[in-house]
């Protein structure tokens, strides 16, 4: 982005809409609201990511953890920890894998899980299919389908899948003779394989990506919108409380820290979209008489129903078999995704990964020598194993009186996932894996954090109307993963991106009329 795009503070103290937090969900709406006439704001805390060798760097990314927050969260315990969460210009997007996948048709209705349900959406698939379809364009999705027995019919994916490398290619042929359905995993990149774009490298995976080829919100979004003359990015500020007038049912201005000094800046639209932790959190510390227990909480609701997936990294390892491939994610499995081979309800998801690293490893077990590791991760390949958790109104957000952010999970659905994890175990083995390692950052994984701010139609039983606004405040929209009535079991991000075009759409035909 050139420098020129961004800046340290805002020009105006009034704007027509303020947009707090610039990853999947504010970063895209302010792109399908770019080139209107309205004025419109984005205020990230953190900065760019910079472009430089540690991007891609494992021991700078895993060891040093040099692009992660170092802010602290306390645990349901009240024991502090280190979330997995990163606060610059794309938010989480200039990490994630970019599995850009949509929610299954039936993940919209109710679902018996194994411990309990998985509530139903307010809008159904096909609301949402249209905009999918634009976000699958904007995120410059690669996939195909025809193989996944999960998805029904749907419009051609933008841009033919990756082909798999030569390893997961022969894996994929075997994992058909087990009578499994391996299907593409779809996936966000600029140009792959082309002269300029992606080079399909080894550290896309947590890994910001050097070249600048990842479909990440910075890339698709908040870099083409800043470059609209209607759109100010303003970095390094952190949206601290939001003020309302007396009634409590508009927010009439944003406090904003910068660089030591408060502000405020005011629109009479707000669309808060800092990831569901965050938004929660700032919904909270936004209490004021006409909301005593934080905004738009007249259901009690905000920063409950947290999910955020049971994941568990899973590697085959095979002593005499060196693993050539070098970009291997390209493989789902969703034959259990609706139910096991022996069981009538849900297991999840099987992708795989990307490759691990010796660094990466020796996290987990920091006393084993970098040496073994790299021997050991050279002759594995990666998968990643993925469940619903189910939405508990005790799991949620909290703030302390400091402001600090407290996190309380107990899971639950975890037996499923443990079947799952288990299953696919068998799987490795009867392809010919002599040891499978798995490992889960268990409740302190905050990667696919959603659902704090659950969507609905009964003001009651939800925070947020199906287009996102609060129930209670006018003027008020949250747009990012908090919305998530249930987290479904594939990558979220999507999903996010696709609600975001739709509320873009809903604030221009209601509110710029
Ligand atoms: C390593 C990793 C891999 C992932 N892989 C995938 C994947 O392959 N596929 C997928 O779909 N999802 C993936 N995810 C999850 C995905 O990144 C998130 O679901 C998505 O980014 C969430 O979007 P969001 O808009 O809710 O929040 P974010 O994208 O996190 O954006 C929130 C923004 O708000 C800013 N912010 C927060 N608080 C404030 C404040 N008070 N004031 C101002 N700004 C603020 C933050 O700095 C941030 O820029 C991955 C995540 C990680 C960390
Ligand atoms: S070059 Fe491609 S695979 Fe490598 S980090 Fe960038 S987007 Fe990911």
């Amino acid at each position: 982005m050139p420098a020129s795009a961004s800046a340290r503070a805002p020009r105006f103290a009034q704007y027509d809409l303020i947009v707090i937090g610039s990853g999947a969900g504010g970063g895209t709406l302010a792109h399908a609201l770019a080139g209107t006439s309205a004025r419109i704001l984005i205020l990230e805390r953190g900065e760019q990511v910079p472009v430089e060798s540690e991007n891609w760097d494992p021991e700078a990314v895993w060891k040093h953890l040099r692009y992660r927050t170092t802010e602290e969260w306390l645990d349901g315990q009240g024991e502090r920890f280190r979330p997995y969460t990163h606060y610059n210009v794309g938010g989480n997007t200039k990490f994630w894998g970019s599995v850009l996948y949509r929610l299954r048709r039936e993940d919209f209705g109710e679902l018996a899980h194994l411990d309990g349900v998985s509530p139903a959406w307010p809008i159904s698939y096909e609301t949402l299919e249209p905009y999918y379809e634009r976000a699958e364009r904007l995120y410059q999705v690669h996939g195909a389908s025809g193989d996944d027995p999960t998805e029904g019919s749907r419009a051609p994916y933008p841009h033919p899948p990756i082909p798999h490398a030569a390893n997961m290619a022969s894996l994929v042929v075997r994992l058909k003779g087990l009578g499994l359905h391996p299907s593409p995993l779809p996936l966000g990149l600029v140009d792959p394989g082309q002269a300029g774009g992606c080079v399909l490298c080894n550290t896309c995976n947590s890994f910001p990506c050097r070249l600048g080829k990842k479909s990440d919100a910075e890339v698709c979004a908040v870099r083409p919108a800043a470059a609209h003359e209607n759109v100010e990015l303003v970095t390094g500020a952190l949206a601290r409380r939001l003020l309302t007038d007396a009634t409590g049912r508009r927010v009439t201005s944003v406090e904003v820290e910068q660089d030591g000094q408060r502000y405020t800046v005011s629109a009479p639209l707000v669309v808060v979209s800092c990831g569901a932790v965050n938004s929660a959190a700032l919904l909270l510390r936004s209490a004021n008489d006409a909301h005593p227990d934080g905004l738009a909480n007249s259901s009690g609701l905000v920063g409950r129903r947290y999910m955020a997936h049971h994941a568990t990294m899973m590697q085959g390892f095979h002593p005499l078999h060196v693993n050539p491939d070098v970009f291997q994610k390209t493989v789902a499995i969703n034959d259990f995704y609706f139910a096991g081979p022996d069981t009538p309800y849900p297991l999840g998801q099987i992708q795989s990964q990307g490759r691990t690293h010796g660094v990466m490893a020796q996290t987990v077990a920091p006393w084993i020598p970098l040496w073994a590791y790299n021997a050991w991760v050279a002759r594995g390949v990666d998968w990643l194993v993925m469940s619903e958790d189910l939405p508990n109104p005790d799991n949620r957000v909290t703030v302390e009186r400091d402001g600090r952010i407290r996190l309380t999970c107990r899971p639950n659905n975890t037996q499923a996932h443990e079947e799952l994890v288990r299953r696919f175990t068998k799987v490795l083995h009867t392809l010919g894996f002599w040891k499978v390692m798995a490992y889960s950052h268990r409740t302190r994984n905050t990667t696919h954090q959603c659902g704090t701010l659950v969507f609905g139609t009964d003001p009651r039983m939800s925070v947020l109307d199906t287009f996102c606004r609060t129930h209670d405040i006018d003027n008020l929209f949250v747009v990012d993963a908090s919305f998530f009535p249930s987290s479904a079991a594939v990558n979220p991000g999507l999903t996010i991106v696709a609600q975001a075009l739709r509320v873009a759409d809903h604030i221009r035909a209601e509110h710029w009329r």
